[in-house]
């Protein structure tokens, strides 16, 4: 990777030092620029008028994510965030009294949230899969849980905190041979890790735009795979997810846009698309290593101040190095780094609550490196925390 280059092509690069790219990256030029002059058009010339000179360039980006994550472009829906994806997916299932959900320690909270909030209308139960020794998922143990009222297995691919990276290719597995519904939180790995919806043998996975794929904030996208579609019902629909056929009917779409609904930040669908085409032209495999590769230098450096403990689990760790300092809270390092353009910032309990729980943590302070990040501004960091 020619990273000279690539800061160069990512303007940001010259003012922060940003290690907030779980929060949301610093795009490239090409994609804040597709944004501005597409609304610069829509200013100019009417935003139905533009979205229809545009028709086929927006339509490209179904195409384009499909392909990136190896999927069709009829499983692709865009939605507004991954939050806004996963819940269409989830509130899609027909759950019974007495169907199980099993999910992830690192579930990520707004999941979970609405684990419970279904409970509260339909008697589900959710079931926790336990850790292996090194804070994955255990497989082994999800083996040994399976049943026939497994409904559901929901699982976090990388969580917002901790470098975990869970095995979701291998849960995948199980959830084939039981032919259960899988869900994946792919909002940390999409744009991260080489995600392949075959390989990992999902039925759904939501993404967003502005974490490790670099695009624009208010994006994100839905996953389906087709021959999931037809066990799925939509919580709500419009005029766009379905056809007002007749007094007493209307016929749904048969494709994954029966997720998304009619009005849409098409600016922002276009710059996500350039965001797509921008991290697949450098090569996911290669955006892994560089970014892994990192993270570990990172984890390096910060291991060797006493003061430091860094708070990552899991067997192959990513991008997100999380750790603690001695006497510091969370948000005084935060603003430390803040005053010399360093961003980085702080989970807290309430993001990943049984993981947190299980650990004994309130808060991280989380430094999410992306491959433009270079071992200097990993240095300068360690260097403002701790002065030699
Ligand atoms: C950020 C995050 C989300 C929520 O994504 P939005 O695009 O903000 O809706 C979901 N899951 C995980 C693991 C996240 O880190």
């Amino acid at each position: 990777m020619n990273i000279d280059g690539l800061r160069n092509a990512t303007p940001g690069t010259n003012d922060v030092n940003h290690f907030n790219n779980a929060g949301a990256s610093l795009p490239p030029h090409i994609v804040t620029d597709t944004i501005i002059n597409y609304l610069k058009e829509e200013a100019r010339f009417g935003g139905y008028e533009t979205a229809s000179r545009h028709r086929q360039s927006i339509e490209d980006t179904y195409s384009t994510i499909a392909q990136f994550i190896n999927a069709e472009a009829n499983e692709i829906a865009l939605l507004e965030n991954a939050t806004a994806a996963w819940n269409m997916a989830f509130f899609s299932i027909g759950f019974d009294d007495g169907d199980r959900i099993l999910t992830s320690m690192a579930e990520y909270a707004s999941n979970f949230i609405n684990y419970l909030k279904l409970r509260e209308q339909v008697d589900v139960q959710i079931d926790v899969i336990p850790n292996d020794q090194y804070g994955q998922t255990s497989v082994s143990a999800l083996r040994e849980m399976m049943g026939p009222r497994v409904k559901l297995i929901s699982i976090t691919h990388i969580p917002t905190n901790s470098g975990l990276v869970n095995p979701v290719e291998a849960i995948g597995k199980i959830a084939t041979e039981h032919n259960c519904l899988y869900l994946v939180d792919g909002c940390q790995s999409v744009g991260q890790y080489p995600v392949d919806v075959e390989k990992i043998g999902c039925d759904m996975l939501s993404a967003t735009g502005r974490k490790y794929l670099r695009g624009p904030r208010g994006t994100g996208f839905l996953y389906i795979n087709s021959d999931a579609l037809p066990q799925l019902n939509p919580p709500f629909l419009d005029l766009h997810a379905a056809e007002w056929t007749g007094q007493e009917t209307y016929k749904m779409r048969d494709d994954a846009r029966q997720f998304e609904n009619w009005e849409a930040n098409y600016a922002a669908i276009l710059g996500l698309k350039e965001a797509v085409h921008y991290a697949d032209d450098l090569g996911i495999t290669n955006i892994w290593k560089r970014i892994t590769k990192l993270a570990e230098k990172l984890r390096e450096k910060l291991s060797a101040v006493p003061a430091v403990t860094v708070q990552d689990i899991g067997q192959n760790r990513c991008g997100i190095v999380t750790f603690t300092v001695d006497g510091y809270a969370a948000n005084d390092i935060k603003g430390t780094l803040s005053e010399k353009n360093i961003n980085v910032s702080t989970s807290s309990q309430n993001s990943t609550l049984l993981d947190m729980q299980q650990r004994n943590l309130k808060e991280v302070i989380r430094a999410s490196v992306h491959y433009y990040n270079t071992e200097e501004e990993l240095g300068k960091m360690v260097n403002v925390l701790f002065p030699k």
